[in-house]
């Protein structure tokens, strides 16, 4: 079969197109038949070697597909089932063998590219908007990334559960994104600066919450836009990791900082079936709609990296196999 894999980490040239066995599902898995395929940042840490990873690797987090063989055991998909789903790697390639407990079942109405331009990104948006924090209606939260992959899905859910949003955006197309999804106020950070423009906005006061996966470049403007006991959710390191931080610096207000990942608020079959849904839910009432700004082939995965990395896109990217 035809797969991207690393031999070793470094830019996106390191993403190699080569062949290899089909996986066989070991007992416990489920061998997958790929239709399109997630691109998440977190591909771009395992590339670049931010994030540790055994080599020779395929990456790749998500992918939506059919059932296409079960390995021992396996009793929640039959042979035919239409599936997506998170798992740690392999996802860049025309089959993947995934253990069954992180793969969903597809909706009809839930399309192979919708389906895997959302799943890993859709979970992360719902554990950060209901489980994190959980957003009340009426609060006014800060968004960074705003017309990014989570980002637009974080900025529709969260208008559903009531909130006011304040959104940051890297260009004016992105702001005209976030703007259509219903983001109250977008500021373009590259220009503006943030906490300023959130003290405006708020009145002095501050959100209660802050939604920061740029890291580096945007840590000091997201813990200055913090009101009294806030909560600083730093979920990703778009411009690099955050450096060290001394816990006095919480003393500003008394804030509360956590660094949530997916895995540890989607950890068994049963709470990966109900993120989903309630995903997936969304979606087909037309709550959440998926923006998905690019499309490559799978052939062509460094220049969607190259994309990601050079802050070009807009909403999800999914490759095609
Ligand atoms: P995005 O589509 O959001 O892409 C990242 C965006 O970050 C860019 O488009 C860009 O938007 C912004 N950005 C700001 N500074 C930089 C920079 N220096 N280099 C590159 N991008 C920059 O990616 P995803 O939706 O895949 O992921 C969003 C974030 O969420 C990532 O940080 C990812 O790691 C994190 N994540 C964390 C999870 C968790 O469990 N903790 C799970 C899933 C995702 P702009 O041009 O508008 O600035």
């Amino acid at each position: 079969m035809f797969a991207i894999q690393i031999n070793r980490t470094g830019s996106p040239d390191v993403l190699e197109a080569v062949t290899l066995d089909r996986p066989t599902p070991k007992p416990g898995q489920v061998l997958v038949r790929h239709e399109a395929i997630g691109v998440n940042f977190i591909d771009t840490y395992l590339r670049s070697g931010l994030y540790p990873l055994p080599l020779p690797a395929v990456l790749g987090g998500e992918a939506a597909g059919v059932v296409e063989a079960l390995g021992e055991g396996v009793t929640r998909f039959v042979v035919g089932d239409r599936v997506a789903y998170s798992a740690g790697a392999g996802g860049y390639s025309q089959y993947g063998a995934v253990p069954a407990d992180r793969a969903v079942r597809l909706p009809d109405g839930i399309g192979f590219d919708v389906a895997a331009a959302s799943l890993l990104k859709g979970m992360t948006a719902e554990f950060l908007l209901r489980r994190c924090h959980p957003v009340q209606a009426g609060e006014t939260i800060l968004i960074q990334a705003a017309a990014g992959g989570v980002g637009t899905i974080l900025v529709q859910w969260a208008k559903h559960l009531g909130a006011t949003v304040i959104g940051t955006v890297g260009s004016e197309a992105k702001a005209d994104l976030a703007r259509s999804l219903g983001c109250d106020h977008v500021i373009l950070y590259r220009h503006e600066d943030v906490a300023t423009r959130v003290r405006e906005i708020t009145g002095g006061v501050g959100v209660p919450v802050a939604y920061d996966s740029v890291g580096k470049d945007t840590f000091e403007g997201t813990l200055a836009s913090l009101a009294r006991r806030g909560l600083f959710v730093t979920f990703g390191n778009a411009s690099g990791p955050v450096p060290p931080l001394a816990p006095l610096r919480l003393m500003a207000g008394s804030l509360y900082l956590t660094r949530p990942t997916l895995a540890d608020y989607v950890r068994t079959a049963a709470e990966i079936d109900d993120s989903a849904g309630q995903l997936f839910r969304l979606i087909a009432d037309g709550v959440v709609k998926i923006e998905i700004g690019q499309r490559f082939a799978l052939a062509d995965a460094q220049a969607a990296h190259r994309a990601l990395e050079g802050r070009e896109t807009l909403g999800s990217t999914i490759l095609i196999p």
